[in-house]
């Protein structure tokens, strides 16, 4: 079962710019990171509009005085009070995560960010340097990467059981946008729009998702990548809402990462399927309580979440909440990424460095790899969809 250890840290006070009202993914953190009672919503600049945000925070409990009006007068005013925010989560469009969060890294606060964390590798790189510097951590959100059986495919690759790996297949692929949607959905429309989005659409939005996933599964690194991308959708040129990217890894498996969002029909399809030589796991964010174990020769096994044949001494078991046959799902994903937030804040907190080495979370080099992978696709897809070195 969950390991309850955890839920005797200290709580942190915690802070939100963006996730406001009606926006799509606040909730999500909202639900993450309190859950366990390690992170305390004391402050936050909700919402591009400053009154909609300000009543919103107070809804959610939020002093009114502590609901402001942007993030530089937060980070400024909190960084002077005596229970001012020691992390604050950033839950804005693309385009405003590298300046907010150099702020608050500056302001000496821990980030949780979205992804992808910046529009380039170099802005990604600096804030990792900033953030060590002031012996902070910097966060990525990739939610996904909670799901205990993730915890479980990564261990079964870390203890050989399917061989050398061969082939890895990712996917994020739906069909939400299979028409011009964004002409009737804000929260859409930002998302074709380069200003806000970046340099992708899909490829950053969902596909850096299933990249991670590929990477802490398989720990693999890439060595070249291919990538052709296309918009459907012809308004949404030069943003892509489809992509196929070929991979190399350093020990030779070979891999493909289909990123969708007009593929009709499905709902999230994020799939990742590992293939070594004696063995293949898959995994579906549709059914992430179930992991496909298949040892060739053999009969197909599903392993079921919150078993004691799991991993014991792994995250998958670990991170169990309620106990296996019970339908668990997203939030209890984003709360055992906060909760290992929460672990590495305290341990930053106390100068302990050790557990924060020492212990898996999203960190900023997971989030300097998403860009670095989006980097190098749109150098392939923008030159004939030549091969081009994952790094320089
Ligand atoms: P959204 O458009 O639905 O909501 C954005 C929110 O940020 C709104 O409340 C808006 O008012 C607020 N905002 C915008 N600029 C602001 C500013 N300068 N200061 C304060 N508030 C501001 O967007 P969304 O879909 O929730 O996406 C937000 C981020 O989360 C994006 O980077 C996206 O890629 C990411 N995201 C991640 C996941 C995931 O699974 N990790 C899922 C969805 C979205």
């Amino acid at each position: 079962m969950f390991d309850d250890k955890v839920r005797e840290l200290p709580t942190l006070r915690w802070a939100m710019v963006g996730g406001g009202k009606g926006s799509q993914i606040g909730y999500a953190h909202r639900c993450g990171a309190t859950r366990d009672g390690l992170f305390r919503l004391v402050a936050g600049a909700f919402d591009i509009d400053p009154q909609r945000g300000r009543e919103f925070g107070v809804k959610l409990g939020v002093l009114p005085e502590r609901c402001y009006d942007n993030y530089q007068t937060m980070f400024a005013l909190e960084s002077k009070r005596d229970d001012g925010i020691n992390v604050v989560s950033i839950a804005t469009p693309n385009s405003t995560h590298y300046e907010i969060t150099k702020c608050a890294l500056l302001a000496g606060i821990h980030v949780v960010c979205e992804k992808p964390v910046t529009f380039t590798l170099k802005e990604a790189e600096e804030l990792k340097a900033i953030a060590k510097d002031h012996g902070l951590i910097l966060g990525v959100m990739y939610g996904y990467s909670g799901f205990q059986m993730v915890h479980q495919a990564r261990s079964l690759v870390q203890n050989n059981l399917l061989g050398e790996i061969r082939v890895i297949n990712m996917q994020f692929a739906h069909g939400f946008h299979s028409q011009e949607v964004e002409l009737n959905d804000p929260g859409a429309k930002w998302r074709m729009n380069p200003n806000i989005s970046g340099p992708t659409y899909v490829l950053g939005d969902i596909g850096t998702h299933a990249f991670y996933l590929g990477q802490l599964i398989t720990g693999l690194a890439v060595k070249k990548l291919c990538c052709s991308r296309q918009s459907f959708v012809k308004s949404r040129a030069p943003l892509e809402d489809n992509a196929h990217v070929m991979m190399h890894f350093e020990n030779g498996a070979v891999g493909m990462l289909w990123a969708s969002a007009v593929n009709a029909g499905s709902m999230h399809q994020q799939k990742i399927r590992v293939v070594g030589e004696k063995a293949s796991i898959e995994w579906w964010d549709e059914r992430p309580n179930q992991l496909i174990y298949e040892e060739q020769g053999k009969p197909s096994q599903v392993l079921e979440r919150g078993m004691g044949y799991l991993d014991s001494h792994d995250d998958a078991i670990s991170s169990d909440r309620i106990g296996a046959g019970h339908a668990e799902g997203f939030f209890e994903s984003w709360a055992n990424v906060y909760a290992r937030f929460a672990v590495v804040i305290n341990a930053a907190n106390a100068n302990d460095w050790q557990t924060v080495n020492a212990t898996w979370f999203p960190d900023v080099d997971a989030g300097i790899e998403g860009v670095r992978w989006l980097e190098r696709c749109v150098e392939s897809a923008d030159n004939d969809e030549k091969w081009v070195a994952y790094r320089e």
